[in-house]
């Protein structure tokens, strides 16, 4: 029986502890710890004539029950990201009844986000995403407790905001943060409810280094800066981090009810495409550094370094890429400069839109196409934020090209700065 540090709640009284794992029910309380173990009754026991309608279809089934829904309702859980995984979660949990809904969130919403984010809705556009996603869950059901952090999840501060709930679901979307989440969770010692995805596939899991393996026992190491595409980068199908969303939300349920076999030790790895399910079981890495028999990781670090992403554009800055103000390309056009522009994104990008004039030959193409660029002319080549593209003159310049810039920002930045009507995506 889980009630984790409902324990700590005024008015609790401590009942017989429940141990060991029965048929029906998934216990993760292990043997020999006290504040996980200890089951209570909690300071709320009950639920008004409403609620009883509201969750009426849980209380009919055994398996929530009254006992089910005061635990819900007596639970926090505090979501990392209320993005494309942080959507669905936050929806269904608040819909569901989960007592105190924590989230952590400092970005504004965009027009890019709707396409899956879908706690959030064109009106929202501008907002803060934290702002629009406590409307929306009080609009959903008035009975939550909806706290809003708004600020960027740091090891200054993830200990401190994550000691007050009971479970951490997370949905975040990049490296440093999913690692700093799962150390937190680790020394605290509360259940990080997993979820990634890309494109078109996702992963779901539940770490909980009491009772099963944690993130570093998968990954102990990131993988190296920049081969990853985030969501940015590679896309995603909006319907991907619905289902993923709604599996964490699932896991983070049975956890607080204590029903049912959670992903405890096990990844779930989903392909949309085939519209397959695959199952990894996990094992606990003795050697992990977080939470093996003797850790080297006991404390918060630097996440951005350890993921190598400051020391990424350390590199990039030094490496001295000459750069071109996107006005001033506009100012060699209109003058019929002689200079060639060339393209490093993908077809399919050439599709949404292009520069007039420029080249086409996407940035794996580079090396094998480079003979049709002649080094003795004024090149500029470009991508889309002008990331790939300093990856182009980089990979160039060390062949000899020397007359060669970068456009600063790319076509995004181009749209903002010289031709509006190019559009963004
Ligand atoms: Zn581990």
């Amino acid at each position: 029986m889980w009630c984790g540090r409902l324990a700590r709640c005024r008015g609790s009284v401590s009942l017989p502890v429940e141990r060991g794992r029965d048929a029906r029910t998934t216990v993760w309380a292990p043997e020999g710890d006290e504040e996980m173990a200890t089951a209570t009754l909690t300071s709320v026991s009950d639920l008004s004539k409403d609620e009883i309608l509201r969750y009426s279809r849980h209380l009919i089934m055994p398996e929530v029950g009254m006992d089910g829904q005061l635990k819900l309702k007596n639970a926090k859980v505090l979501c990392i990201g209320a993005g494309g995984l942080g959507s669905p979660l936050l929806l269904y949990l608040g819909a569901a009844g989960v007592g105190r809904l924590g989230i952590v969130d400092f970005d504004v919403v965009d027009f890019t986000n709707l396409q899956r984010q879908v706690i959030h809705g064109t009106a929202d556009v501008g907002r803060s995403k934290l702002e629009s996603a406590q409307a929306t869950i009080r609009e959903i059901n008035p009975n939550v407790e909806v706290v809003g952090y708004n600020a960027r999840l740091t090891s200054e501060n993830a200990l401190e905001l994550f000691r007050d709930f009971d479970i951490i679901v997370d949905g975040t979307d990049n490296f440093p943060t999913r690692y700093l989440v799962n150390d937190a969770c680790v020394l605290l010692g509360k259940p990080n409810v997993y979820g990634s995805i890309f494109r078109f596939e996702g992963q779901a899991s539940v770490f909980y280094a009491r009772q099963g393996p944690c993130y570093r026992c998968l990954y102990p190491e990131p993988p190296p800066p920049g081969l990853v595409p985030s969501c940015a980068e590679g896309g995603v199908l909006g319907v991907l981090p619905g289902i993923v969303g709604c599996l964490q939300a699932m896991e983070t349920i049975k956890l607080i009810i204590g029903q049912g076999q959670t992903l405890i030790g096990r990844l779930l790895v989903f392909d949309a495409l085939g519209m397959k399910f695959r199952e990894l079981k996990l094992r606990k890495n003795p050697d992990c550094p977080v939470c093996g028999a003797h850790p080297t990781i006991t404390r918060l670090i630097d996440y951005e370094q350890f993921c190598g992403i400051r020391g990424e554009e350390h590199t990039s800055e030094m490496s001295g890429i000459p750069e071109i103000e996107p006005r001033e390309v506009k100012r060699l056009i209109d003058e019929k400069q002689p200079f060639v522009l060339i393209d490093v994104r993908e077809p399919h990008e050439f599709q949404i839109c292009r520069i007039p004039g420029s080249t086409l030959i996407p940035l794996g193409e580079i090396p094998k196409r480079m003979h049709e660029l002649d080094s003795a002319s004024e090149i500029v080549v470009h991508c889309r934020s002008g990331q790939r593209s300093a990856r182009a003159v980089e990979f160039l310049m060390k062949a000899g090209f020397q007359k060669i810039h970068n456009l600063k920002g790319g076509i995004l930045a181009w749209s903002d700065q010289v031709d509006p009507s190019v559009p963004k995506y």
